[in-house]
């Protein structure tokens, strides 16, 4: 997943956390060998290299992650768009390569997620248009993390924490006091926020992950779709959820939208908070999190 994937976890016997710690890896690389857009036979560059041409048949599980992301592009305007990579496939931000203005602005056009064509009776998928591109990268560690944490709760696990880059969950807390989570400087290596957390799934999605610059413009992996461009407003997302699909695709949702329309979308959904930090560096937080104005110092 181009990622540092981390697993802590108790569990009585040694030998089962030790055989349960790799179970987690091994599901790790398994979504990777179905969904990286780096492994020419995975599922998804199967379709990379064909949905263009005639409808590309997927299994189940593709599938169904693939109708959960066009859930979450409807649910927030289109700021979460999986065709974002139409545009996106032409940076390679660690050799600082970016597409020609003309090639950015004939990709632009191709970023529709409604022109990714789902069929649920044959389980197929196609693009309305050729030279259009998917990449799951927005959702899928989300989607391995709640994976691996559902293996942990099958085998009793009541105390764990799996993280894949930006995206962690929990199981119940660090044993009778809270698991301390941190929020990164945007800027700096330390932590700007650090919560008491148990329970839940965090994801932060920010610019510094994945980016070069260049005549002073930041050129990072977020997309905003409408716009052809890497997002600006804010410089770093964190979602909390109930379940880590859910936080992932939200934080780089709310990256996109930018911090009015994020906190609209985050506090219209129930179970989800945000803490958004913007290019000024002023920190915003969701109303389930904000102290009430009366109560501020
Ligand atoms: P995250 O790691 O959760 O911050 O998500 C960032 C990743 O999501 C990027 O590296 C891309 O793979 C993908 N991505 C970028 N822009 C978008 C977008 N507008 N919608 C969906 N996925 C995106
Ligand atoms: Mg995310």
């Amino acid at each position: 997943m181009g990622t540092r994937v981390y697993a802590q976890l108790w569990h009585e016997d040694a030998a089962k956390a030790e055989q349960l710690l790799q179970d987690v890896m091994t599901e790790m690389e398994r979504i990777n060998q179905l969904m990286s857009p780096h492994i020419s036979q995975s599922e998804l560059s199967l379709i990379n290299q064909s949905a263009h041409n005639a409808p590309v048949k997927v299994g189940m599980e593709l599938f169904s992650l693939l109708q959960t992301a066009q859930s979450f592009s409807d649910k927030t305007a289109g700021a979460f768009d999986v065709t974002y990579a139409s545009l996106g496939y032409r940076f390679d931000y660690r050799k600082k390569i970016k597409p020609t203005e003309q090639q950015r602005q004939q990709a632009t056009q191709l970023i529709d997620y409604r022109g990714l064509k789902l069929n649920p009776d044959q389980s197929t998928v196609q693009f309305a248009q050729s030279g259009m591109r998917i990449d799951l990268g927005g959702i899928a560690k989300g989607y391995a993390v709640d994976n691996c944490i559902l293996l942990l709760q099958k085998a009793g696990v009541q105390h764990a924490i799996v993280t894949a880059g930006g995206d962690s969950r929990l199981i119940g807390d660090h044993r009778g006091r809270p698991w301390m989570l941190g929020i990164r400087h945007p800027r700096g290596d330390q932590h700007v926020i650090s919560l008491p957390l148990e329970s839940i799934a965090i994801s932060t999605s920010g610019d510094y992950e994945r980016y070069f610059e260049e005549d002073g413009v930041r050129y990072h992996h977020i997309i905003d779709p409408a716009k052809g461009r890497s997002a600006r407003e804010v410089i770093s997302t964190t979602v909390l959820a109930d379940r880590s699909i859910e936080a992932d695709a939200l934080s780089t949702s709310v990256f996109v939208l930018g911090v009015a329309k994020g906190l609209q979308l985050v506090n219209s959904l129930a179970g989800i908070s945000a803490i958004i930090i913007d290019k000024r560096g002023k920190v915003h937080y969701s109303d389930d999190l904000s102290v009430p104005a009366m109560q501020k110092p």
